[in-house]
């Protein structure tokens, strides 16, 4: 928690008072047209932690997040610096070179109110949502895959020499009230009775009691939380799920960026897959007579090879045209009777990213079954038992995945074991 100090000229904004901070910023006050005084505003927030503001003036529109100085989902009992704007602010400067407009167009950010303004989007709508409802997304697959490769990219040792990685290695390791949520919630307190857990229950009861009984199960689980305190690879967006994502059919923006921090690569994947992954398990729930979800499915798993994919080819790429960091730096590797063994080293990385992926995504599918946060795609359907059906399914296929890693070479290994 930031000292009293450190948090002076910081107050929790309202209705008026954001009216007020934009309409000091000439450039944001100009931005919105009109008079403040006509301005509509509206908080928003959905997420566990931070109020979000959407500001519609005569000329314009802008989305403001402030992160208050505790946990918003629980109050004021469980208190968290509001630092972590800061992170996000940092993260979105850090990638925007690389990711084109995958993110929002970032405005100002107030060091003191811990607060971004941002371009608000619309009519995107929040990509979880959107699945639930049974939506299809062209372009999103894609998107991801290409967003994740050239922000990871870019920022790992395999594109920058390494005073430039370490530096922001050093940045972004101050993160370390969400990195702590990460580690928690993630990679502990769903393997072990903690007051912040709940699952379906009774129907879940059983298997809950049998996963926290699981010795090899949370070895698997502790492997994964022990690359991801130690393997930093990339600076990681750190909570790359479909509810950071928003969407149109036609445009893909990541959003939410405060758990960055510099992590493996396929912990960000796997949240993607995971994510992906949970939906389809969740459509069954969602059937009805007229929609039996079949084709929703399919589309799902087309998705999530398509976005693998699309990573691989687009990181190999960038690692065949654009390598200019300290890993297996380009000088040494100049001569041409190199290129095949140099193809297949790369190609080695790429598969043990891919198990990463695997790895994390479990891991990120447990979570949300018997964790602390759960998603909306369980959650909302109704019958609960056949929510729980659902969910035991998720919890059956994250088993497999992360105590027999050998049997998934590809994502066609991981489809064929869907069930
Ligand atoms: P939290 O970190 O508290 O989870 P999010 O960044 O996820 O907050 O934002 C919460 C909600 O606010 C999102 O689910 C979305 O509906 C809305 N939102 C956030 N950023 C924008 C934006 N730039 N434009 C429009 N709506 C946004
Ligand atoms: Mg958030």
């Amino acid at each position: 928690m930031k000292n009293a100090d450190e948090l002076r000229g910081y107050r929790i904004l309202d209705g008026q008072s954001v009216r007020e901070f934009i309409a000091a910023q000439g450039a944001l006050a100009a931005k919105l047209g009109g008079r403040p005084a006509d301005w509509n505003v509206r908080e928003v927030g959905d997420g566990n932690l931070n109020l979000v503001f959407l500001i519609d003036g005569a000329a314009g529109t802008v989305c403001v997040k402030q992160a208050l100085p505790y946990v918003r989902a629980a109050g004021p009992s469980w208190p968290m610096s509001p630092e972590r704007a800061f992170f996000e602010n940092a993260y979105y400067r850090s990638v925007a070179a690389y990711v084109g407009n995958c993110i929002p167009e970032i405005y100002h950010y107030d060091p003191q109110l811990y607060c971004i303004v941002m371009e608000r989007l619309s009519p995107h709508i929040i990509l979880r949502q959107g699945l639930i409802a049974g939506m299809r997304y062209p372009r999103l697959a894609e998107d991801l895959g290409e967003f994740v490769a050239r922000a990871c990219f870019f920022t790992s040792d395999f594109a920058q020499p390494c005073e430039r990685k370490m530096d922001g290695v050093a940045l972004f390791a101050r993160n370390q009230a969400l990195t702590r949520i990460s580690v928690d919630l993630i990679f502990c307190d769903p393997y072990h009775s903690s007051e912040r857990n709940r699952h379906t229950s009774p129907y879940l009861d059983e298997r809950v009691a049998q996963l926290r009984a699981d010795a090899p199960l949370k070895l698997a689980v502790a492997r994964m939380g022990r690359k991801f305190l130690t393997q930093h690879e990339a600076l990681l967006h750190g909570d790359l799920h479909s509810g950071s994502i928003m969407v149109t059919p036609e445009q893909t923006r990541v959003i939410d960026p405060e758990f960055a921090s510099y992590g493996p690569i396929g912990f960000d994947l796997g949240a993607v897959l995971g994510n992906l992954l949970l939906n389809w398990y969740a459509q069954s729930g969602h059937a009805t007579p007229a929609d039996d979800r079949v084709v929703q499915r399919a589309w799902i798993l087309a998705q999530s090879r398509r976005f693998w994919e699309t990573f691989r080819a687009t990181f190999l790429t960038l690692w065949s045209t654009q390598a200019s960091g300290d890993a297996y730096p380009a000088a040494m590797f100049a001569d041409p009777a190199e290129a095949d063994p140099l193809d297949a080293a790369r190609s080695a990385y790429l598969d043990s990213v891919f198990a990463d992926m695997l790895g994390f995504a479990a891991c990120k599918m447990i979570r949300r079954i018997v964790g602390f946060a759960h998603v909306a795609d369980f959650d909302s359907i109704p019958d609960v038992s056949r929510r729980a059906a659902c969910e035991e399914g998720a919890l059956r296929l994250a088993h497999r995945l992360l105590t027999q890693p050998s049997q998934f070479r590809s994502l066609d290994d991981v489809i064929a074991a869907l069930t």
